[in-house]
């Protein structure tokens, strides 16, 4: 019998920097390439071409952006740029005159075009190699789904509406759609993000789609009660406070979405938020969050702040340590406020010296931490919902997390019996002790 020895389909290395906005585009470049017959390299050595998403958000994470490119070049030597840092070809095309392309954000065509330039695609693409819901740099059991692109604010400090664009919103039911098929390929929670989920839809004038014979308008609401109808944990990440954030409330109360608002205030001082130009800036949040707190008491609240931006005063920042101490938010992460080349803020006066932003940060994040250890010990003895994210073989332990902690940015729960379990698994845990960030537990039968 003859037989028919195949090429051996091209391998593209991939090096994916930055937000998890950048993870998602990486995973759609992916998806296409697989779909287009290659294979992916987890080394250097082994890759056709190495493709690094960058990302250009902060003037540090841009050093890192050229850090990982000079590595690949050093490595593999034929490499394809994309994502963020695309923005700056002359830069990169200056310092890496040998990459072989250059391409922006979303430019997924051009991007995968490249590729294809640099290591051409074998005759028969294995198709049927791409799962149903595409490919995925996340473990299988939690996934981001990005519900738009870009945004309409202008805040002084950020360069994503000019790397990314105005806001561009994903039609509902394409959003539902991908949603759907991966509950099917086994995603227990749903990460939803975008540069602002409060204005899901703006753009699309709220417009409604048929979704399975109903009306879903592409509205954060509506958007968020048909995914928390599909039977996973249902995530809102970058929610901005505006007025109708309160209607998605009753929907964590009845369960359908997690009792979780990602909501990056940045300050609390009305005039630093004034020059920061940031969103709903004026609402009377310490109020809001009260009453939400009284309709859905488990409300975990995460947000980051930026200290040490221009004109920040003492009294400014008094004014935000005491917000922090009354809000009494469960998460909080802070920055130092970096200058980033093209922003407004960058050439404000009134720099704030960086051993006062050292100072600043130091004292938000002990008095978070403070603030997270008392909101934390008040679970122990109490029973709650785990996800397992992975199983130590060694200490026959797992880990995992709540309804209130995301992934890379919270906290975990760390159980001393991993028992059956297995990554995905949703289990109750008796909450024996804790910590600053982190709870400590056993696994208990559901009831
Ligand atoms: S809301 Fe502000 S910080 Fe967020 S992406 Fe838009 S401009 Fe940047």
């Amino acid at each position: 019998m003859k037989t028919t020895t195949l090429p051996r389909p091209p391998r593209v290395g991939l090096v994916s920097l930055g937000c998890p906005k950048a993870l998602v585009d990486s995973e759609r470049i992916i998806t296409k390439l697989r779909g287009d017959g290659y294979q992916m390299s987890p080394d250097y050595a082994g890759a056709d071409v190495v493709l690094v998403n960058t990302c250009g958000f902060l003037d540090s994470a841009k050093a890192e952006s050229l850090e990982a490119i000079g590595e690949a070049i050093a490595e593999n030597g034929r490499v394809v740029v994309t994502g963020c840092m695309g923005k700056d070809a002359e830069v990169i095309r200056e310092r890496f005159p040998d990459v072989l392309a250059v391409t922006g954000p979303q430019q997924y065509e051009e991007v995968v075009a490249a590729v294809h330039e640099a290591a051409p695609p074998s005759a028969s693409p294995f198709i049927d190699l791409v799962p149903e819901a595409g490919l995925k740099l996340t473990p299988r059991h939690y996934s981001y789904l990005k519900i738009s692109e870009g945004c309409n604010h202008r805040c002084a400090f950020c360069i994503i509406p000019h790397l990314r664009g105005d806001l561009v919103s994903r039609r509902p039911d394409a959003i539902l759609r991908e949603a759907e098929k991966l509950v099917e390929a086994g995603t227990k929670e749903l990460l939803v993000i975008s540069q602002d989920t409060s204005a899901y839809g703006l753009d699309l004038k709220h417009a409604a789609w048929n979704w399975h014979g109903r009306e879903v308008r592409a509205h954060m609401t509506d958007l968020a009660r048909e995914l928390g109808s599909l039977g996973a944990w249902v995530r809102l990440h970058y929610v901005y406070p505006y007025p109708h954030v309160d209607s998605v409330i009753p929907l964590m109360a009845e369960g359908l979405v997690l009792p979780y608002l990602d909501i990056p205030f940045q300050h609390a001082s009305p005039k630093v938020l004034r020059a920061m130009k940031r969103p709903a800036n004026d609402a009377k949040v310490l109020q809001r969050i009260r009453e939400w707190r009284a309709q859905v008491p488990d409300l975990a609240i995460r947000s980051s702040f930026v200290v040490g931006f221009p004109g920040e005063t003492d009294e400014d920042f008094e004014y935000l340590l005491n917000w922090l101490e009354e809000a009494r938010l469960d998460r909080v992460g802070c920055f130092r406020f970096e200058p980033v080349e093209g922003a407004p803020a960058t050439s404000m006066e009134d720099q704030v010296p960086d051993e006062v932003k050292a100072e600043r940060f130091e004292r938000v994040m002990a008095l978070s931490a403070r603030i997270s250890a008392d909101k934390l010990a008040a679970k122990i003895g109490s029973t709650i919902d785990v996800l397992i994210d992975a199983i130590d073989p060694e200490t026959d332990g797992a880990t995992g997390r709540s309804k209130a902690d995301a992934p890379e940015i919270d906290g975990e729960v760390h159980l001393r019996d991993a028992g059956e379990f297995k990554a995905g698994d949703i289990v109750s845990v008796l909450v024996e002790d804790s910590d600053a960030h982190d709870l400590y537990g056993v696994s208990i039968p559901s009831s």
